[in-house]
């Protein structure tokens, strides 16, 4: 990328391991000339100490000018009151898609040649907090009832997100996730609008639809049949981890969280408490979620240069800790960066 067209990014490196695994992401993200000018950022701990919140006003400032950021793990303070960052900040930027591809990088485990991306809906469904107690007898809490909420245009512009996001990536199929058969207004309002949407991309990206329950079943007998697959909350939710679980653990999963005005890209993983400041954290899953990041602003060629560094890297004898080898964070990243000049 020219210097010219080098694009703002906010940089969150985070709490515990965050800042090794920010500072190996960095630098590989400059073997391939990725071209983000980096607007360094407090988030979690880090910015508690510094100003008195976990998600400063200068922070969101900044992802709102930028519309663009990369995020590190963040503790989450237990018991003080704070808001979970991410809720904030899924709320904050209105980031209604969440992106979390499931990719085969390390051979040898259950399956070889998975390769697919689950789009989530990130805001509505039974997510909404619409929830309360209804006496029974003696028993004030004798019953519990949950409502959820799915709009069409809610469910409009996830889906819309997901064929866009297929066609852009050359992605053959969407297959759209549900449970219409039995909760027929609340999921049924998102196949309907999947199908309106579908007609669209028609001779470009193909629809299918399965039941939450039967995808569940086949994505573990078969994952290859499927390409994207985008569905609600909650869905969403217990999927994208199954899909993690089948190309090995959260550990090496990226997710991105999408919205018309800003998208955020982090680990799935949190800031590892246990091994922060030793030098031996995977860098792996904030390399795919830059790589996430730079599929996003169009720059398809270099994230795919740096799956398959990762790839080759990762099957050599440089393996991190947590997946059995002896390389540090700094070595790892070295090795990739010497694949990728
Ligand atoms: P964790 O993901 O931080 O750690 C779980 C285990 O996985 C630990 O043994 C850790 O050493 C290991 N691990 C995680 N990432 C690794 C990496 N990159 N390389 C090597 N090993 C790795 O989960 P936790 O211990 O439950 O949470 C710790 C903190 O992180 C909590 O404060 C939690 O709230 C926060 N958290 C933040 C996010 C986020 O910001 N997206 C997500 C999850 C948890």
């Amino acid at each position: 990328m020219s210097s010219k067209s080098r694009l703002p990014a906010t940089l969150i490196p985070g709490d515990g391991i965050g800042p090794e695994i920010t500072d190996a992401v960095v630098r590989v993200l400059d073997a391939v000339d990725a071209g983000f000018d980096w607007d360094v950022q407090l988030g979690g701990m880090a910015a508690i100490e510094a100003h008195g919140e976990p998600l400063p006003k200068e922070t969101l400032a900044s992802i709102r000018q930028n519309g663009l950021a990369l995020k590190g793990p963040l503790t989450t303070p237990i018991g003080t009151g704070f808001r979970s960052v991410n809720v904030q900040l899924r709320a904050e930027f209105d980031l209604y898609a969440n992106v979390r591809p499931g990719l085969t990088i390390v051979r040898g485990g259950r399956y070889e040649d998975i390769d697919l991306i689950l789009v989530r809906e990130n805001l509505e469904g039974f997510y909404v907090g619409l929830e309360h107690y209804v006496r029974v007898g003696d028993d004030p809490h004798g019953m519990a009832i949950a409502s959820g909420i799915n709009t069409r245009e809610g469910s409009r512009r996830v889906l819309r997100y997901a064929f866009d996001m297929a066609a852009r990536l050359g992605r053959k199929k969407v297959t759209v996730v549900h449970k219409a058969n039995i909760l027929k207004m609340l999921t049924g309002i998102f196949l309907e609008t999947a199908r309106e949407v579908a007609a669209d991309y028609a001779g470009r990206v193909e629809m299918d639809d399965r039941i939450v329950d039967a995808c569940a079943m086949q994505l573990v007998l078969d994952p290859s049949q499927f390409d994207v697959i985008v569905t609600t909350n909650m869905f969403g939710d217990i999927l994208s981890d199954e899909i993690a679980g089948l190309v090995g653990g959260l550990g090496l999963a990226p997710g991105a969280n999408i919205g018309d005005k800003a998208a955020i890209f982090e680990a799935v993983h949190g800031s590892a408490p246990d091994i922060a400041g030793k030098g031996v954290a995977n860098p792996t899953a904030m390399l795919l979620a830059a790589a996430l990041m730079l599929d996003h602003v169009g720059q398809n060629e270099k994230a795919t240069r740096i799956r398959a560094a990762l790839g080759e890297t990762l099957n050599s004898d440089k393996k991190t800790r947590d997946l059995g080898g002896t390389t540090g964070t700094a070595e790892f990243a070295e090795a990739l960066i010497n694949r990728l000049r």
